[in-house]
C-alpha cells in the first residue's frame, strides 16, 4: 500500500468497544450492525453462537454452563464507506481484567442501557478506564419498546452517576406500547415507528423544531409533552460540543430498541460522523507513533488460550498502532529484541474466522502464539525501537488462596501459575507471614479460568479457598513495618516484590488510617 492508500485506509477505521450490563441488550444491538453491514445474513447469528449452538469451541466447559462467550471477540463490517471494528467485552461476574485492556485498544465505546434500569455498577467501572483514557463514549438507551424509567431521569443519572456532561441526540416519544417515534434533535427531524399518512418514517422540522402543516402525530398530546420537554433539555442541559465528544468529556446520548430495530441506524450514522479514526499512541520514550506512519506497530492487550480445541496454541490479541499487517512479515518483539515471523494469522469475523491478508493501523488482528508473546508487548517494523507505554494495572477486588492439591505435582503447578500469571490471567500475591500463595482477580470468571486451564494445560489440579473481596492498597515500602499487619488487613507482595495490604473492607481501611496516618496507601486504577 502506498502513503496515501495507507493514510486512506486509517482514516476509513472506526474502532470501539461495546460495552453493557448483561441483558442490556448489547449482542442484539451488535448483531443490528453486522446485518447493516452484511456480515451476517440473519438475525440471530451472533446470538446463536453465544448461546452454543455455533459454538464448536468447548475448550471451556465454562462458557458452555455458563452460557456465556468468555472469548470477548472482535468483529468487523463496512458500512458508509468506513470500516467498523467492534470489540466485545464480557459483563458481570464474567468480568475479568481482559475486559479493562480490551478499552486500551480501541479510539472509543458505545455503552449500552436498559432504559428500565439505567447504569449498573460494571458498566460505571468500564466507563472510569473511558475517562481516563479520554476516550469518547457514546450511549445508546434501548428496549424503548418497553415502558422503562422517564428519559430525563436517564440522563440525570448517566450525568451524575458517571460524572460526565450528556446530550440528547434523540427523545422518545412515547414508550413501551405507547411508543410512537423518536424526536430527533440532531437531525431536526422525528423519525417514526411506523409510516404516517403520507407513508413516511422521517419528518421534517421547521426552525421552531415543530412539524410544518397539518401531521396526525399533532393531535396527540404526546406531541406537545415531546416539544416540552425537549425544550426543557435544551434549556436546562448541555449544548451540543463535538470537541467535548472527542474527548470524552460529553456523551451523546440515543435512544432506541435494538430488538426492533428503531434508531439504530441513526445512531450508527451519528456514530460514524462523530467517532474518531485510529490516533496516535506514545511510547515509552515519549515519542508519538502516528497511525499512517509508514513502518508497522502494535500492542498486545490479551492472550486468549485454546480457543479451538484441536489447537493447544494461544492467540495473541493485538492492537495495531501504525502502518499495515502483512502475513508472514518479520517483526521485532521490543522486550526481548527478537526478530519474529507473522506468519499465521487470522482475524475474527462475526460467523468465520479467515486468515487475515492485511489490515492497517485501528484494526485488531489475532495471531497464533506459541508462548513468544506477554501482555503489554509491542511488536515493530523498522529500525527505531518501539515500545509502547505501560498497560494500566488494574486492583484486584476478589482473592483466593491457592495450593497445589497433590504436594507431589509442584512443578507443573509452578510452571502453571507462573505462565498464566504472565499471561495476565490472574494476578499473583504471596503472604509475608505465612508465603502462601493468593490469587487476585477483578472477576470471579477469571478464578474459573484459571482453574480450568491449571488443570487441562498444565495438568495440575488446584485448591482454591475463597478469602472474599478485598480493598487492595499498595505501601511505601520505607513505611512498612509487619507489625502493622493483622487479619483484618493482611500483609502481602506482588509479583515486583511490592508490599500491599489486603483490608477486610472499608472500615478496616479507615481504622488503619487513624492509626497510621502518615503512611501513603494506594490503588491501582
Ligand atoms: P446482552 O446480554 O447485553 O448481550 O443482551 P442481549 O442482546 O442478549 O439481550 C437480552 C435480552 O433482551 C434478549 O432477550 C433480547 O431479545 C432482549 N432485547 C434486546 N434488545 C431489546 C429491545 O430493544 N427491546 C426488548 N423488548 N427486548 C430487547
Amino acid at each position: 500500500m502506498n502513503k496515501e492508500n495507507l493514510k486512506e485506509a486509517v482514516e476509513k477505521r472506526r474502532t470501539f468497544a461495546i460495552i453493557s450490563h448483561p441483558d442490556a441488550g448489547k449482542t442484539t444491538i451488535t448483531e443490528q450492525l453486522l446485518l447493516f453491514g452484511g456480515v451476517v445474513r440473519e438475525a440471530g447469528t451472533v446470538k446463536a453462537r453465544k448461546t452454543g449452538n455455533f459454538a464448536k469451541s468447548d475448550w471451556m466447559e465454562i462458557e458452555k454452563k455458563r452460557g456465556i462467550s468468555v472469548t470477548s471477540s472482535v468483529m468487523q463490517f463496512d458500512y458508509a464507506g468506513k470500516r467498523v471494528n467492534i470489540l466485545d467485552t464480557p459483563g458481570h461476574e464474567d468480568f475479568s481484567e481482559d475486559t479493562y485492556r480490551t478499552l486500551m485498544a480501541v479510539d472509543s465505546a458505545v455503552m449500552v442501557v436498559d432504559s428500565a434500569k439505567g447504569i449498573e455498577p460494571q458498566t460505571k467501572k468500564l466507563f472510569q478506564v473511558c475517562k481516563m483514557r479520554g476516550i469518547p463514549i457514546f450511549t445508546f438507551i434501548n428496549k424503548l419498546d418497553r415502558d422503562g424509567r422517564e428519559p430525563l431521569d436517564l440522563c440525570n443519572e448517566l450525568e451524575e452517576v458517571l460524572g460526565i456532561e450528556s446530550y440528547p441526540m434523540n427523545w422518545p416519544i412515547g414508550m413501551g406500547k405507547g411508543l410512537k417515534g423518536l424526536y430527533d434533535i440532531y437531525n431536526k427531524r422525528i423519525e417514526l415507528t411506523t409510516p404516517d399518512e403520507n407513508g413516511d418514517i422521517y419528518v421534517d422540522l421547521n426552525e421552531d423544531g415543530e412539524i410544518e402543516g397539518d401531521h396526525s402525530l399533532k393531535e396527540d398530546s404526546i406531541y406537545d409533552q415531546v416539544l416540552e420537554e425537549v425544550e426543557l433539555v435544551k434549556e436546562a442541559g448541555s449544548e451540543f460540543d463535538a470537541d467535548k465528544i472527542a474527548k470524552g468529556e460529553l456523551t451523546p446520548v440515543f435512544f432506541g430498541s435494538a430488538l426492533r430495530n428503531f434508531g439504530v441506524t441513526t445512531f450508527l450514522d451519528a456514530y460514524l460522523q462523530f467517532a474518531p479514526a485510529p490516533g496516535s499512541h506514545m511510547t515509552e520514550a515519549g515519542t508519538e507513533i502516528a497511525p499512517a506512519a509508514p513502518e508497522f506497530s502494535g500492542f498486545i492487550f490479551k492472550i486468549q488460550a485454546n480457543m479451538n480445541p484441536r489447537h493447544r496454541d494461544r492467540i495473541a490479541f493485538i492492537r495495531i498502532c501504525s502502518g499495515e499487517f502483512e502475513r508472514g512479515m518479520d517483526v521485532n518483539l521490543s522486550r526481548t529484541g527478537k526478530k519474529l515471523r507473522l506468519s499465521n494469522s487470522t482475524q475474527f469475523m462475526a460467523d468465520s474466522r479467515e486468515t487475515l491478508e492485511n489490515a492497517v493501523a485501528g484494526d485488531i488482528i489475532g495471531l497464533y502464539d506459541t508462548g513468544n508473546f506477554q501482555i503489554g508487548d509491542t511488536i515493530y517494523t523498522g529500525k527505531d525501537k518501539i515500545q509502547f507505554e505501560k498497560l494500566p494495572q488494574f486492583t484486584p477486588e476478589l482473592f483466593v488462596s491457592v495450593q497445589a492439591k497433590n504436594v507431589m505435582k509442584q512443578k507443573s503447578f509452578h510452571k502453571g501459575i507462573e505462565q498464566l500469571v504472565q499471561e495476565g490471567a490472574v494476578q499473583l500475591y504471596q503472604s509475608y507471614s505465612t508465603g502462601e500463595y493468593i490469587l487476585g482477580a477483578v472477576g470471579q470468571l477469571q478464578f474459573e479460568v484459571f482453574q480450568f486451564r491449571m488443570e487441562n494445560e498444565y495438568n495440575s489440579e488446584v485448591v482454591m479457598t475463597p478469602m472474599g473481596s478485598k480493598i487492595a492498597r499498595w505501601i511505601n515500602p520505607e513505611q512498612l513495618d509487619e507489625k502493622m499487619s493483622s487479619s483484618r488487613n493482611l500483609l502481602v507482595k506482588d509479583r515486583q516484590g511490592a508490599p500491599l495490604f489486603l483490608f477486610e473492607n472499608k472500615f478496616a481501611e479507615r481504622w488503619f488510617k487513624d492509626k497510621y496516618p502518615e503512611v501513603e496507601l494506594t490503588a491501582k486504577l
